[in-house]
């Protein structure tokens, strides 16, 4: 394909995008792609899904939202009150080739929000049942003695890292298949930049205003460079 028409696609398909989320403009919106795409960002093939720029598809690792859980929907109730309790959340649409336009799939909402939410909604059984099935799936992906070095090397090279810190960084970080930096070749070595990249992830969207800079509807590079000087405050105190 000619730049030129794939320039042209990329437009009609932002259209669609924007014309799917007209209901409420603020929304963070995430592609569930129909084929593998190439990040324009990382350069990988990761799956999951997109965001479309103006520069092409970047995945959920390059776009920081990788560490959100994925919330199908049919559970109007839930998905209401996890998007409340989320700082940061996105709406994931797919494209539907019969009815030639994007449709709701489900929300990326934070794993605390969503568990939030179903404690709210603990009197449905069928919620409880899908927990379990949540619940029993994330073990499954948890590769536990990878996660224990994980947080062990994100002590020793930020001492000052609260345990509990450090535990979740590994938990998130380590989820099998998430594409997410610790499971990268680097990380699985615990390479110290891959460990620091996986704080630094972390402390971006816990210990700063990032997340909500980004719902308020800044750029994602202008709500990073706001946050940088943050970042290494909080690097800083860690490593003493
Ligand atoms: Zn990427």
């Amino acid at each position: 394909m000619s730049g030129n028409a794939g320039s042209n696609r990329r437009r009609r398909e932002r259209r669609r995008v924007a014309d799917a989320a007209e209901d409420q403009p603020a929304d963070l919106i995430v592609i569930s792609p129909l084929s593998d795409f190439t990040c324009v960002g990382c350069g990988d093939e990761p799956g999951g899904g997109l965001v479309m720029e103006a520069a092409g598809p970047l995945c959920l690792g390059c776009t920081d939202l990788d560490h959100l859980t994925y919330l199908l929907a049919g559970d109007a109730a839930l998905t209401r009150r996890a998007r409340k309790a989320s700082g940061l959340s996105a709406v994931v649409v797919r494209f539907s080739r019969s009815r030639k336009r994007y449709e709701r799939q489900g929300v990326l909402v934070e794993e605390e929000a969503l568990a939030q939410a179903e404690q709210h909604c603990l009197a449905d059984e069928e919620v409880r049942a899908r927990r379990r099935e949540r619940d029993r799936l994330r073990r499954a992906e948890q590769d536990v003695e990878f996660q224990a070095q994980l947080a062990a090397a994100v002590v020793r090279l930020f001492p000052g890292c609260p345990p509990s810190r450090a535990e979740a960084i590994a938990r998130h970080t380590g989820a099998r298949g998430s594409g997410r930096v610790g499971r990268s070749a680097a990380g699985r070595s615990l390479d110290d930049a891959a460990v620091t990249r996986a704080v630094v992830a972390s402390v971006r969207h816990q210990e700063t205003g990032y997340d909500r800079l980004l719902m308020s509807g800044i750029g994602r590079s202008e709500a990073r460079e706001q946050v940088r000087d943050e970042i290494e405050r909080t690097l800083d105190r860690w490593r003493r």
